[in-house]
């Protein structure tokens, strides 16, 4: 049976940014547990390998050359210096790949990368997770420790540059309760995959042959017959 409604096969891409302790990692992984069609895509960084991080998972750690070689080539997708002047990049073709096989791609990157990805591919969807408020903030790095003075003033700094952007991007999520923030992230992935402009193309089977088949209860048939033909087909059709 041909399906009334086509939409297009490609995978979506999703763009989650967030501020500084508003837990997007802990979202991220619980969306990814819950849907096994979707992929997170690893980035590039010139920054340190951090204890606890693993290369190919976290990130790929390249040197700066490295990093700048791969801006020459055109290897990006989008990059950025987010933090202590560190590069921060995203690999175009593995991505190209994904959305292809019909894969959702989730990128966790900053602000200036979501700006550059929505240029390029307008289609994208951007989520900005925030913690409930300030203060929130300032209990979790607490918590974290860990940091010099210099690194939290920062991360708040670029928290409230990062603030003033959210305008710029299509969904907001306050993450007070994970499962609560996880359930709102995965509902606005499932709302964008019944948008109108997914549509490739609507079917609908020729409007009188439904009809005859409701009225007459048998196909329709528009072949064209011979006296004989037609007189021996009535017949058939009484003695059924
Ligand atoms: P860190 O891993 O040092 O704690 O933080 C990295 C920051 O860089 C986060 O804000 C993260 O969203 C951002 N980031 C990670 N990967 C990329 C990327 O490929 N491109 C951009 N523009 N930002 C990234």
């Amino acid at each position: 049976m041909k399906q009334m409604i086509k939409t297009k096969k490609r995978g979506s891409l999703i763009i989650i940014s967030g501020t500084t302790c508003a837990g997007k990692g802990s979202v991220i992984k619980k969306v990814l547990e819950d849907n096994p069609n979707m992929s997170l895509s690893i980035s590039y960084t010139s920054r340190k390998m951090r204890k606890g991080e693993e290369e190919g998972v976290d990130y790929y750690f390249i040197t700066r050359e490295e990093f700048e070689q791969k801006i020459k080539n055109g290897d990006l997708l989008e990059y950025a210096k987010v933090r202590y002047g560190e590069y921060f990049g995203t690999p175009k073709d593995k991505i190209e790949d994904l959305l292809n096989e019909g894969r959702d791609v989730i990128l966790e990157i900053d602000v200036q990368g979501a700006k550059q990805v929505k240029e390029i591919l307008p289609e994208t969807i951007l989520i900005f997770i925030v913690a409930p408020s300030m203060s929130e903030i300032k209990r979790r790095i607490k918590a974290r420790g860990a940091e010099t003075n210099e690194q939290i003033l920062d991360r708040f700094e670029t928290a409230y540059r990062e603030i003033n952007e959210i305008p710029k991007y299509n969904y907001i999520v306050v993450n007070d309760e994970l499962d609560e923030a996880v359930k709102k992230v995965e509902a606005i992935i499932i709302s964008e995959k019944c948008r109108v402009d997914r549509i490739e193309e609507i079917y609908v089977e020729n409007k009188e042959e439904i009809i005859h088949e409701f009225l007459m209860g048998k196909e329709y048939d528009n072949s064209v017959k011979t006296i004989d033909e037609a007189l021996n087909q009535e017949k058939e059709d009484h003695t059924n």
